[in-house]
């Protein structure tokens, strides 16, 4: 039976695709941009994520954990991480949901049993199912899987992908994606490996390959204060695009901070907690370059 890692499902979407969708998010991605803002996608195994805010310190973490990870130490509630084998017991029994797991196993038929719960939205509203990540093409048996179960009940699919795996990985679930929803994030290769951890060949080889062959597509593009907002960034990225066919919509996402806490949750610095959201004469000026290209 074929299982994946899948961090979230969230029902009623209207921003990943075309009409109202499930998105399920796959754990794990090839990229570690600094400004994700789904932080707990970014590693494949699971992890234990605390959200402060919400114990009310009732100590039934402490009893349930076998490996010591929970103290209270002068009222403060501590982890130490490096214990935390992630079995998940802790979270389990957490009243207040302060402790969670990031990443669940999941079977296809599993996915499909929430998947298929909005199936009546979906029709009328020209809906579906969207995966995302993390890079959902790393855990590509899982998701050809379960893309096949999505077309066997008929159900429109995208992907959101930033592209960083091999072409092979896309010919794998080409006949059963409907629209791809591609991430560009700078066409500078260097800059992209210093700021995302990889360069951008093989992400810019590959979204040229899926329009070369006609696959329906959306780039687009998160606008990152001081890493891709000056005018050049977003022209080299629409020149690239156009080029390929000028017919390929492009969009722009603006940064936001919606992510902070779930770092906090995960013990992690947030490294893009000095940036602001661009603004919106910002967003409207580079609108323009790709409007107009
Ligand atoms: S079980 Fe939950 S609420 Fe209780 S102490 Fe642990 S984290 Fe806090
Ligand atoms: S996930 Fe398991 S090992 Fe980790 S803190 Fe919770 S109970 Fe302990």
């Amino acid at each position: 039976m074929i299982s994946g890692t899948v961090f979230d499902i969230q029902r009623l979407c209207v921003h990943d695709g075309p009409g109202i969708r499930t998105t399920v998010f796959l754990k794990g991605c090839s990229l570690q941009c600094f400004w994700c803002h789904n932080p707990e996608s970014l590693k494949h195994h699971k992890e234990l994520m605390f959200f402060s805010e919400k114990c009310m310190q009732c100590k039934e973490c402490i009893e349930r954990c076998p490996e010591g990870v929970h103290t209270l130490e002068n009222g403060e509630h501590l982890l130490d991480r490096t214990k935390c084998k992630t079995c998940g017991a802790c979270a389990s029994h957490c009243m207040t949901k302060a402790l969670s797991m990031a990443g669940v196993t999941m079977t296809v038929e599993e996915v499909m049993e929430e998947v298929m719960k909005d199936v009546e939205f979906y029709k009328t509203s020209n809906g579906g199912v969207t995966f995302s990540g993390g890079e959902a093409l790393l855990q590509i048996d899982f998701l050809e899987a379960v893309l096949r179960a999505c077309k066997q009940n008929s159900l429109h699919v995208t992907i959101e992908t930033a592209g960083n795996v091999k072409w092979e990985h896309f010919e794998r679930i080409l006949p059963h994606v409907d629209l791809f929803l591609y991430d560009i994030k700078m066409m500078d290769s260097l800059k992209h490996k210093q700021y995302v951890g990889a360069d951008n060949a093989r992400c810019l080889s590959n979204v040229e390959q899926l329009i070369k062959r006609g696959k329906n597509i959306i780039v687009r593009v998160p606008v990152i204060p001081d890493i891709n907002d000056h005018d050049k960034d977003i022209e080299a990225i629409t020149n690239f695009v156009k080029h390929i066919n000028k017919e390929i919509p492009l969009e722009l996402l603006p940064f936001h901070k919606m992510g902070q806490t779930k770092y906090e949750s995960l013990g992690l610095d947030y490294e893009a907690k000095h940036l602001e959201a661009p603004s919106q004469e910002t967003m409207q000026r580079l609108n323009t370059i790709i409007l107009k290209k």
